[in-house]
């Protein structure tokens, strides 16, 4: 038997093979191959988009379970709303299109984001002002710790700026060591969208400016998504296998969340958001990720002409916004977590603040 290959599984079509695979088309085979998986003590990884993935060239030393499972079911119908139920290997932009076509509100800004519905409460997968957080009721999980099917409200997800107590039984807080796969595999999503057949307001400066409309107005449905949709595309953040551009995990760092005092070291161009989480004690500022790493001299394309801490020209920073880290066609993980590397260390000797990588790393770390 061949073995697969993490490259032809993931959005960066990087990583080595694994040991085995397991294809779950339904729930019961998800969870009967998880609970198996993790009975035997074999190491697991839960795949979907493979669109937040980054695996070690040497492959994975265990057993790959996709979840290829599908089917969105309207719970409930109200004169002002829907309740939807949607399994977790859904494409996630095949559920914001048929939002969108029902004149359902609430995840219209979600457009073009790769990958499955089962994936956006891990991260609390966010774009434009909108995240998941703000829509997802509830979640339907198997909890490998206690070994059956729980369901988790919004509320006991912790949910925060890329981030989800999902998320956190994945990533060690302040290493880059994973255990592949969470605690809770998730298994439904559950969303409550608003049946007012327009946006919900509009809470991103670029978007409210492309659509030429006011922060906090409304637009009409179809009109979010495509302009969202253009926007995106211009930054090379909608899959298309065309374009190296693409050929990535989508933004590389998440934007670095600071105190106050560490802000205001920055010239004051420099751009910053408010941003206050719960649990917050202290005043915090969100800064941008891509401005940071442009403005440490770090451009769009770095990388393609085998600039000092790069690779031959195969893997860069995308031609077109400076987060996204790419494949331009024959690169290998290490060549990613190279520039990866260079960024990271370039930003902090610049700016003293250390970016974190958005994507799951498994089996590799960025340099020491
Ligand atoms: C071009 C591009 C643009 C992107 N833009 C955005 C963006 O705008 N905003 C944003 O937030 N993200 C963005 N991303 C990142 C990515 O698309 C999202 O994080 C997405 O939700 C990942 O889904 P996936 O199915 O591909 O997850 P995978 O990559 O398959 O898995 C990622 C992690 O989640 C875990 N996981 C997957 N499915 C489940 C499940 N059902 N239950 C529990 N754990 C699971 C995996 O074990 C793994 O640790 C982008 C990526 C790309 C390539």
């Amino acid at each position: 038997m061949t073995q697969k290959l993490l490259a032809h599984h993931t959005t960066a079509r990087v990583g080595g093979p694994a040991n085995a695979w397991i294809v779950a088309a339904t729930e019961a085979q998800l969870t009967r191959a998880i609970a198996a998986t993790d009975a035997g003590g074999t190491p697991l990884l839960v795949l979907s988009g493979g669109s937040n993935l980054l695996v070690s060239d040497a492959g994975f030393p265990g057993t790959v379970v996709q979840i290829a499972t599908e089917g969105i079911e309207v719970l409930e119908s109200t004169d002002t709303h829907v309740r939807v139920r949607i399994a977790a290997g859904h494409d996630w932009d095949s559920v914001v299109a048929w939002s969108v076509a029902q004149g359902l509100t609430g995840i219209e800004a979600l457009s073009g984001i790769p990958g499955s519905t089962g994936a956006t409460p891990v991260q609390n997968v966010g774009a434009y002002g909108a995240d998941i957080s703000q829509t997802l009721e509830s979640i339907r999980v198997w909890d490998r710790e206690v070994h059956k099917v729980v369901e988790l409200a919004a509320a006991d997800l912790e949910f925060g700026y890329r981030d989800s107590i999902i998320k956190r039984s994945i990533v060690s807080a302040n290493t880059d060591v994973t255990h592949a796969s969470p605690r809770w595999i998730v298994l439904s999503v559950d969303l409550k969208l608003a049946k007012s057949g327009q946006s919900a307001p509009v809470r991103y400066t670029q978007l409210a400016r492309a659509l030429n409309v006011e922060l906090g107005d409304t637009a009409p449905l179809e009109h979010i998504r495509q302009t969202v949709l253009d926007l995106r595309a211009s930054k090379g953040m909608v899959l298309n296998a065309a374009d190296y551009d693409t050929w990535s995990t989508g933004s590389f760092f998440t934007n670095p969340i600071v105190p106050a005092s560490v802000a205001a070291t920055l010239p004051d161009h420099a751009p910053r958001f408010a941003h206050h989480e719960a649990g917050d004690t202290a005043e915090t500022v969100k800064l941008s990720a891509a401005w940071l790493i442009d403005h440490a001299g770090f451009r769009k394309g770095f990388g393609l002409h085998n600039e000092p801490g790069t690779v031959d020209g195969r893997a860069s920073l995308s031609t077109k916004h400076t987060l996204a880290l790419t494949n331009r066609g024959n690169a290998k993980t290490q060549d990613l977590l190279r520039i990866a590397t260079t960024v990271r260390d370039g930003v902090a000797d610049t700016w003293g603040i250390t970016l974190v990588p958005e994507p799951v790393l498994v089996g590799v770390q960025l340099g020491r």
